[in-house]
């Protein structure tokens, strides 16, 4: 990246209303079959084009083809029973309707290839693409097959492994997986969260990120959040073997959040997707309080290496809301580059 201190989101953005009902995650669409395809492709030109005019240097599809970040995905394999779903505990903190793993999970075709192709068509920008990662899907559905977190996570490294190379070769720029499970699972993230992670990435020529966070600003994990007391420390149980991974960028909570600035040290080297934007409340940041938080973080990363973004995805809120937050997030990073004379 030639541009100092990149803008990117983490991922999602509110879809229109008359493609699925607004502020709820799961949301069903609207639309059916060859308006339904069409509807996503015209939602993905809207989200482009906000975070065009909004100033985001990298640009993500804003997850408008898909119902949720990791559900869609593994809808896609076989060897998952989606029609008969159960319901769990997702991070050990709310209950969800999951898809069931039944038989060996495999990909059998594609799943978001033709959506980044499709992007790809429409920006010279560089695109960023999201996936779950192996653990979060682990935890995001009911395994009636394996019976082993690990081995599934495997398995699914395996699967993620074909969509990244697929994606890399569709003019995707950086690869991203979502591991919000990290930050709750620290034994087993050591254990083989991370291993399953490289092999995900494993082969790739593209940038590789990992997105891990404290989740959507939705009241399980509002309530959650406020059991952690008065420092987050969460990212320093799992940031020295992130650091001695493949992985080139770490994508992070930072603004609005209790996590301290100097765990960043921790991964002194990689790129870090700084989060300057809370995704948890409906106030639209000024840019200088962006401006701030870039500055904190300025003390632990290398400015080459700092990529302003927000703290996780904005699906959650009204369009208008996350506009003002993409606005406030450039102008942010702008300030920065002023006062650095860039
Ligand atoms: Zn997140």
């Amino acid at each position: 990246m030639k541009k100092i201190l990149p803008t990117s989101i983490v991922g999602s953005l509110p879809k229109p209303a008359w493609l699925a009902p607004p502020k709820k995650l799961w949301s069903p669409w609207n639309l059916e079959e060859d308006q339904l395809l069409e509807g996503k492709q015209d939602a993905l030109r809207i989200a482009l084009q906000e975070q065009q005019l909004a100033g985001v240097d990298i640009i993500s599809d804003g997850e408008q083809t898909r119902q949720h970040f990791v559900t869609t995905f593994i809808e896609h394999l076989s060897g998952v029973d989606f029609k008969n779903r159960k319901t769990v505990k997702i991070r050990d903190r709310y209950n969800a309707s999951v898809p069931v793993v039944v038989d060996e999970v495999t990909r059998q075709k594609a799943v978001f290839v033709d959506d980044a192709k499709f992007l790809r068509k429409q920006t010279d920008k560089p695109i960023k693409w999201a996936l779950p990662g192996p653990m979060t899907m682990v935890d995001t559905l009911y395994d009636g097959h394996y019976k082993s977190r690990e081995k599934l996570a495997w398995e699914f490294a395996k699967a993620l492994n074909e969509e990244a190379r697929e994606l890399q070769d569709a003019g995707v720029d950086i690869i991203q997986f979502d591991e919000p499970a990290f930050n709750v699972f620290f034994e087993e993230v050591n254990d083989w969260g991370i291993a399953t992670l490289e092999r995900a990435i494993e082969g790739l020529h593209c940038e590789t990120a990992v997105h891990i966070c404290y989740g959507y600003g939705i009241k399980a994990n509002n309530d959650w959040k406020k059991t952690l007391g008065s420092e987050w420390r969460q990212y320093e149980e799992i940031f020295p073997k992130i650091q001695s991974s493949n992985i080139d960028i770490v994508s992070l909570e930072c603004h609005g959040s209790r996590v301290p600035f100097n765990l960043i040290e921790l991964v002194r080297g990689k790129k870090v997707m700084v989060g300057a934007i809370d995704v948890a409340t409906n106030t639209i940041e000024t840019p200088e309080e962006v401006a701030d938080t870039l500055r904190k973080a300025l003390d632990f990363v290398n400015i080459e290496n700092l990529y302003p973004c927000t703290n996780c995805g904005m699906a959650p809120l009204s369009r208008n809301v996350a506009r003002g937050k993409l606005s406030a997030l450039s102008a942010g990073a702008e300030i920065i580059r002023k006062e650095l004379g860039i």
